[in-house]
């Protein structure tokens, strides 16, 4: 490709919106176009990246047997009705009606899409199991759409969807996938972790589900590791150590502690440590048709781990109550507790010693209670893990863990009958009778990943591409103002072409400096440099590593040998 041809623009300052490298980056180079807030189209180049991308997926889903489809875009909401999660799927779903009134959506996911074709197209065991994919559009309308293609709210997805009538079945398919996603990951370079997003210890289910992390500074996952783990923050549990907790076996007592309401403020005053404090907050939680307030209670140094809890409920949400709300319950803001308290369901988190005695809210303005002991002074006493790990935590077998940041880029999920139950899906299995199928589900960020590589690969000068994804392999740059040279460097890039050479020609009327600096922000893996003056004194070209600065010095008629 000749860049003289091309409408290739690059920007020398970074876009005002843009926070993080792969997004300056995309757009500086000209990868990607802001069409408005989430939304970018691909511009030549970028689509070239973004169709590596695919090639690769591609390559390692046919590999094990995958099957590629294409669902709509747009799907009928009749489809979402039937599975519930028209309503349920909360406003990322962006919905429409046609001229007939009829709802239809833009697919934010497939799983009852294919579950429809799953069921007018499979009809026996026989056909088990099956995993369709495909590489689309999807659209959700993220509250905080941001950082470029990594969080759009278009964007291309490859999603896969396999069906069993057994979990065993399910488990073999699940682990193809997962190695599948591993090699995936590899040809691109990626540093990356394979994370439990498992419930772990509190796991209600043996549903296996893995996230595939990219390691990076930008990221916003945090993931938790340690020898023996590693695991998405909100899935993560972990314990702390070299807790003194308070063995005091006096009763209840109210203590005076006006205006302080914070867990500093009430540890300051009372001089204890803020973990002999409880910490009590209201959620409410929602769950199908019914809502109620959960107290929740914390050491006064945790943080709640909103995902635990509500994994804890198997809510479809839990929302943390407002001034107002807490108001109506009866309670008084700042000096909430469990101790005879109007919200009856209480739960602990498993970090609090039931026996020991704490600080609490006493439910009165101004008022604290101490000795309170949770098992001693309440009738029934709710426990799960429900704190958000932190610095400092160890793991299960007492190993100290660290915290990193990771930009989610797959996700595999063992689904079970979520779909194929409320679709009402059966065929029949091996001794005949109707059986309902098991599915798993396997994401992947098609776009996300362009971005998520730049994350890990670039420098102050631009973006350095692993070959397996980069736009071109070759960048040639040619300087120089001697027609016969120009000529002949010309015949040179003719001649790689002819020869199956991912290259891309700078042909264009301008200097040097323009045109270097443009290789290096383009980040093509290699660039072949014919410069009308080396030439001359030389009789040699040069291949420079965008990734390292090497400088291979050639003669013209070496080059193709080389570059083969
Ligand atoms: P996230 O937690 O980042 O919002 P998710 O859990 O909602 O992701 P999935 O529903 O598992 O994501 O989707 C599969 C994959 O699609 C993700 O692993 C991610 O790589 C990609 N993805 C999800 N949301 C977006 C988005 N808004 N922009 C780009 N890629 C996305
Ligand atoms: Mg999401």
């Amino acid at each position: 490709m000749k860049l003289s041809q091309m409408s290739w623009i690059t920007f020398k300052e970074n876009p005002t919106d843009a926070e993080i490298a792969s997004h300056q980056l995309m757009i500086r180079a000209g990868l990607i176009h802001k069409a408005g807030a989430g939304i970018y189209n691909l511009l030549p180049l970028g689509l070239k990246v973004v169709r590596n991308v695919e090639k690769i997926v591609r390559e390692e889903l046919d590999k094990i047997g995958c099957q590629e489809l294409l669902m709509t875009v747009i799907t009928p909401g009749e489809l979402w009705q039937k599975s519930g999660r028209w309503d349920a799927y909360g406003d990322d779903m962006l919905k429409m009606k046609d001229k007939g009134n009829r709802d239809l959506c833009v697919s934010p996911t497939n799983e009852e899409a294919v579950t429809s074709i799953f069921q007018k197209n499979i009809k026996s065991y026989k056909n088990l199991p099956v995993t369709y994919y495909q590489i689309n559009t999807k659209f959700r309308d993220e509250i905080r759409p941001r950082f470029g293609l990594m969080r759009g709210r278009e964007f291309i997805m490859k999603d896969a969807y396999s069906f069993h009538l057994s979990w065993e079945c399910l488990d073999k398919t699940y682990e193809k996938i997962k190695q599948a996603y591993i090699n995936i990951f590899e040809r691109m370079g990626l540093k990356y972790v394979v994370v439990d997003a498992d419930a772990g210890a509190m796991a209600s289910s043996e549903q296996k589900t893995h996230e595939f992390q990219v390691v990076a500074d930008s990221g916003e996952d945090l993931i938790v590791h340690s020898e023996n783990m590693a695991a998405n923050i909100e899935k993560a549990v972990t314990f702390r150590k070299n807790l003194n907790f308070l063995k005091n076996t006096n009763k209840v007592e109210e203590v005076a502690t006006p205006g302080k309401r914070t867990i500093d403020e009430v540890s300051a005053f009372l001089a204890a440590e803020k973990y002999n404090l409880l910490k009590s907050m209201i959620y409410f939680v929602f769950k199908n048709e019914e809502t109620f307030p959960v107290m929740v209670c914390l050491l006064g140094d945790d943080e709640l781990n909103e995902v635990q809890l509500k994994a804890f409920y198997s809510a479809d949400r839990v929302v943390l109550a407002t001034d107002e709300d807490i108001k109506k319950l009866g309670l008084v803001r700042g000096f909430i507790g469990p101790y005879q308290s109007a919200v009856s369901e209480i739960l602990f988190d498993n970090q609090v010693e039931l026996e020991a005695s704490y600080i609490a809210g006493a439910n009165k303005h101004d008022t604290h209670l101490k000795n309170f002991v949770p098992s001693r002074d309440l009738s029934t006493v709710k426990k799960s893990h429900v704190r958000l790990a932190k610095v400092g935590d160890v793991d299960a077998k007492e190993k100290e863990i660290s915290i990193t940041r990771g930009i989610e880029v797959g996700h595999i999920f063992q689904l079970g009958d979520r779909y194929t139950k409320s679709m009402e899906v059966k065929i029949p299995g091996e001794k005949g009778a109707l059986e309902t199928p098991i599915m798993g589900c396997y994401g992947i960020g098609v776009t996300r990943l362009a971005a998520a590589v730049i994350e890990q690969s670039h420098d102050e000068k631009g973006i350095v591409w692993p070959e397996s994804l980069a736009p071109f392999k070759y960048h040639m740059v040619v300087i120089g103002k001697d027609q016969e040279f120009i000529l002949k460097a010309f015949e040179l890039y003719e001649e790689l072409l002819k020869n199956g050479i991912s290259i891309l020609l700078d042909d264009r009327d301008l200097g040097p400096g323009f045109k270097f600096k443009d290789a290096d922000l383009l980040g093509c893996p290699f660039q072949i440099v014919a410069g009308e003056r080396d030439f001359k004194e030389t009789g040699k070209i040069k291949i420079i590593t965008r990734k390292t600065g090497e400088v291979v010095e050639l003669a013209m008629n070496e080059v193709i040998k080389a570059v083969k």
